[in-house]
């Protein structure tokens, strides 16, 4: 049985893509308002450990549980996914709908709340990113910065027991990655479930409860940010540190 007080736990995970492992016996535990932080190198299975979390990926070995309930089976992959939100690197808004009408669609096809409480919750989350005044842009009027955070106003507007960030501002100019990472830092500081992919090592320190360093798809290192970053234990890490930091 799952241990209830876990929001995600990930038990002896394994998984291949035909004859390439790329996952190998990864368990991590993640208690309701953590923030875990997930660093590596790229090709080291990052993208796929949280694909596994939300029932995108199926692992080869081992098992996955949210909030008590086995990630397999359509069912409960359903239910997951209404219950875990997903940024990805690419902003992924629907391209021919406007901003707010990103934010409605969900909540009233999935939650089945009414258009009224869809388009009020909507704005109130655009508010909360700082984009009320871009309610009806389409996505391509918008910066990259301004898509990502109308991507995490979308995930919240579901009311997501967690949110998977992977790689949320990798593919952002620069000078747009503070913005989207200020939003996701007000986002953990009201105690939301978050599971973090980043190069942002300054985000990780900051924001990160636990720093996980994942490579060639083993949990080589893991701690609080200072036993990560400060204290560091491994050299496969110091040397993924030196090239990053
Ligand atoms: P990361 O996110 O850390 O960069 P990924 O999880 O995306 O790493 O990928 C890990 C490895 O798995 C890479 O070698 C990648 O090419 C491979 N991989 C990922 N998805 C698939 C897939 N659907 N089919 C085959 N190989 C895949
Ligand atoms: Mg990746």
């Amino acid at each position: 049985m799952a241990d209830k007080k876990y929001l995600i736990e990930i038990n002896h995970v394994g998984k291949k893509f035909g004859d390439l492992t790329v996952l190998k016996d990864i368990s991590i535990k993640v208690k309701e308002k953590e923030v875990v932080v997930i660093i590596g190198p790229s090709g080291s299975g990052k993208s796929t450990l949280l694909r596994c979390i939300n029932g995108l990926e199926k692992p080869t070995s081992g098992n996955v549980f949210f909030d008590g309930m086995p990630v397999n089976g359509e069912k409960n992959i359903n239910e997951v996914r209404t219950e875990v939100g997903m940024v990805f690197q690419r902003f992924n808004l629907f391209p021919h709908m406007t901003v707010i009408q990103n934010l409605m669609l969900a909540p009233m096809k999935v939650r089945k709340i009414s258009k009224k409480e869809a388009y009020d919750r909507g704005m109130s989350l655009l508010r909360k990113v700082g984009l009320e005044d871009k309610a009806d842009y389409k996505p391509s009027q918008l910066s990259g910065g301004q898509q990502q955070r109308v991507a995490i106003a979308r995930a919240l507007a579901m009311k997501p027991k967690a949110l998977l960030f992977d790689e949320p501002t990798s593919a952002l100019d620069p000078e747009m990655v503070h913005e989207v990472l200020d939003v996701m830092k007000e986002v953990a500081e009201e105690g939301m479930t978050m599971v973090v992919v980043t190069h942002e090592m300054g985000f990780a320190r900051e924001v990160g409860d636990r720093v996980l360093f994942i490579d060639g798809g083993v949990i080589v290192e893991q701690g609080t940010p200072d036993e990560v970053f400060n204290h560091t234990k491994e050299d496969r890490t110091k040397l993924f540190l030196s090239q990053v930091l």
